[in-house]
């Protein structure tokens, strides 16, 4: 059984993170969707609506879990049986920023990263570009997973 964690902060989760989960799931048959609490990092959403929002986009869905850490990524992947982390790749500073986390994780763990380059329509797609739209009162369906309503 393969299972991986989609780690990430998720405020919020947009089509963008969608889509690599989609994806992933040809690839792993289970995938845990893990909020990392980080306490110095102020965001728009409590931790309770993004959980809700990631719920929403995979309503029955027993292959796509989510639950949020307040751990290192890689004790986070080990409490959960997990032994891949998945992670999207948009920009070269996606790239360059992917790199060294996943040679962390691999040195500290001998966890393996999976690395999916994005859909060219979704590559400018961000949680920071939805915060914007919302603080000016701008639609986000387009932006969002079918289906989620915030
Ligand atoms: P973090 O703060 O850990 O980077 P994010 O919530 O911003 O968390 O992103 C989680 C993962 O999703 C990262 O691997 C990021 O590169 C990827 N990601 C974000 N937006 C997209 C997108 N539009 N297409 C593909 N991957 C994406």
């Amino acid at each position: 059984m393969k299972r991986a964690i989609f780690p990430g902060t998720f405020d919020p989760f947009t089509i963008g993170h969608y889509s690599i989960v989609k994806r992933g799931m040809e690839l792993f048959d289970e995938i845990v969707i893990g909020i990392g609490v980080n306490h110095s990092k102020k965001t728009l959403f409590d931790i309770e609506k993004r959980m809700d929002i990631i719920k929403q986009a995979f309503n029955g869905n027993l292959r796509v879990s989510v639950q949020s850490y307040d751990c290192l990524t890689v004790d986070f992947a080990k409490k959960v049986g997990a032994k891949y982390i998945l992670r999207g790749l948009r920009t070269v500073s996606d790239f360059e920023y992917e790199h060294t986390i996943a040679n962390a994780n691999r040195q500290l763990s001998g966890l393996e990263t999976v690395l999916l380059f994005t859909e060219a329509e979704y590559s400018f797609i961000s949680s920071t570009v939805v915060r914007d739209l919302i603080k000016y009162n701008k639609d986000i369906n387009d932006f969002l997973p079918p289906g989620v309503e915030i």
